[in-house]
């Protein structure tokens, strides 16, 4: 049975000194989650030591959001693997539309990372979405499987327990316009069916597939009433103890 995975992607927000004691705000705040939602909070690289500090003995586990896909040596500006499992790293989120759009990072370039994170023992979520006009012209499908095939090339079947899929629609990025549960789980049902097509069924059945792009506690409930949907990847709405509580907390 599938858990649900609900992450806090910080992403260049809070100090490592405002981190800290928000991190621990939370430990106590989300101490009595459902036991079959798995919660995660990605800070930025600075903050990471503080936090894994601050959560040690929580249910909260411990997220990057990017990664060198290199072992080490003269990648100036870069995070190493070895550098976030030192600091109590467990998942690393790679692929964010934001790295994608911004920092033009290729599916190929994502998916070396991918590779090089399930070898060093790091649980990859994977980000894929498509943007507006990829949707309005009816590209969504297409862009989507790309991205998935791309991405997750050469990825051992029996590695794909250890990866997260997270569906973010571009458009619906930081813009407040959330996809409705329906939209959301077409599109989920989709991911999972090409995850069927390039491991197997059962493959597909056992992977989280989140939903993430303007969650906040009010859309939270219905997405996750939707039987393909299996968790949230927040942004906004991380940054704020009571939101993102009720968003762990969701009914469903
Ligand atoms: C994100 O950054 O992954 C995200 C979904 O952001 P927001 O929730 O703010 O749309």
């Amino acid at each position: 049975m599938r858990k649900y995975l609900i992450a806090g992607n910080w992403k260049m927000n809070m100090k490592p000194s405002e981190a800290k004691v928000f991190a621990k705000q939370l430990t106590d705040s989300i101490k009595d989650v459902s036991s079959d939602v798995i919660v995660m909070i990605a800070p930025p690289f600075t903050a990471l030591q503080a936090v894994g500090e601050a959560i040690k003995g929580s249910v909260i586990k411990l997220g990057a959001q990017n990664m060198n896909d290199n072992e080490k040596g003269a990648f100036t500006g870069e995070i190493s693997a070895d550098m976030l499992l030192d600091v109590g790293v467990e998942y690393v989120i790679l692929g964010h539309s934001e790295r994608r759009q911004i920092y033009k990072e290729s599916n190929e370039f994502i998916n070396k990372k991918v590779l090089f994170a399930l070898k060093k023992g790091l649980k990859p979520v994977l980000c894929i979405g498509e943007l507006l006009e990829e949707r309005e012209s009816g590209k969504t499908n297409s862009v989507l499987k790309t991205q998935l095939v791309e991405g997750l090339k050469n990825v051992a079947k029996d590695d794909m327990k250890n990866i997260v899929i997270a569906y973010e629609p571009v458009w619906a990025i930081g813009t407040g316009k959330v996809a409705t549960p329906e939209v959301a789980e077409e599109t989920h049902k989709f991911v999972r069916d090409t995850l069927a097509e390039i491991f197997d069924k059962t493959v597909a059945e056992n992977t989280i597939i989140q939903y993430g792009g303007s969650v906040t506690d009010a859309s939270v409930d219905g997405l996750m009433k939707q039987p393909d949907i299996d968790g949230a990847l927040v942004g906004g709405a991380s940054l704020k103890a009571d939101s993102f509580t009720r968003i762990v907390k969701f009914v469903r």
